[in-house]
């Protein structure tokens, strides 16, 4: 194989969930301002902007991976290499059976009990603290998966911040470099001034859309769930999302689990 090494950004939104760049700008941005040869769009809980993307790369010269962030009943997944959307809000279990059928690749910052993940997600760029990144690498490692690296990117300028390097530069190479675990993430994390950037875009993009909730008619921002998102228990899941509060007490479960495992065997053998 090709030795060279390429990156790719494997977790990017756009307007198609809560994104507030459409496809063509996202693949405008990747195309004049990064480096990078492979993207995979996965928004929450829809592929068909990946769909459309996929469909407009070839002119942009980047290859798109087909990839949905899937809510499960226990978190978020990214799934990747995939052609049929996933349903949402089912146990994470049957989400990860569901990727696996349609021969997707399933990929995780967090891990619960023995989910079959196929790599986890060691750097997202958009996690306020830096021990969240630093929990589920060391997940990773405990549990020899492959790492992978992502911008969670919302809006272009944060687009490629997190990488994923792999030898090659196709798609292709990519999905072969995690199936044999030779994949590196990288990156830097979302500054501040992202994080304010693009709530700015979020509300100015939403304040023109209508509220579907019955309860509020409230003027506010909503996707696919046509809930208000800017009730406080979404605030409070997204703080605790970008703390990573629960996967990182996960990560260190596994951790915890694995060393009295290797114990045990050491104390048997
Ligand atoms: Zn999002
Ligand atoms: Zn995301």
């Amino acid at each position: 194989m090709d030795q060279t090494w390429s990156k790719a950004d494997i977790h990017i939104h756009t307007t198609y969930s809560d994104g507030t760049a459409g496809v063509e700008a996202v693949l405008e941005y990747v195309a004049t301002r990064t480096d990078l040869r492979v993207i995979a769009i996965t928004d929450h809980d829809t592929i068909e902007g990946a769909l459309k993307a996929r469909r407009l790369a070839p002119a942009y010269g980047i290859e798109v991976i087909v990839g949905e962030e899937v809510s499960t009943a226990e978190g978020h997944l990214l799934a990747l290499f995939i052609e049929r959307p996933l349903a949402p809000k089912q146990p994470a279990a049957t989400t990860i059976a569901a990727v696996h059928a349609q021969s997707g690749l399933c990929i995780a910052a967090h891990v619960s009990h023995d989910w079959p993940l196929d790599a986890i997600e060691g750097f997202n760029a958009s996690l306020w603290l830096p021990r969240a990144n630093l929990a589920a690498a060391a997940t990773g490692a405990v549990l020899g998966l492959p790492l992978i690296g992502g911008s969670d990117s919302h809006h272009p300028a944060t687009i490629g911040l997190g990488y994923t390097l792999f030898p090659g530069h196709t798609a292709a190479d990519l999905r072969y470099a995690i199936r044999t675990r030779v994949t590196r993430p990288g990156g830097a994390s979302w500054r501040w001034m992202h994080n304010a950037e693009y709530i700015g875009l979020w509300l100015r993009a939403r304040a023109a859309r209508r509220c579907r909730c019955p309860l509020l008619k409230c003027r506010r921002s909503h996707f696919q769930s046509g809930f208000c998102r800017l009730r406080p228990s979404f605030l409070f899941r997204s703080v605790q999302t970008k703390l990573m509060l629960p996967h990182r007490r996960a990560g260190e479960e596994i951790a915890h689990r694995h060393r009295a495992g290797v114990r045990r065997a050491a104390e048997r053998g």
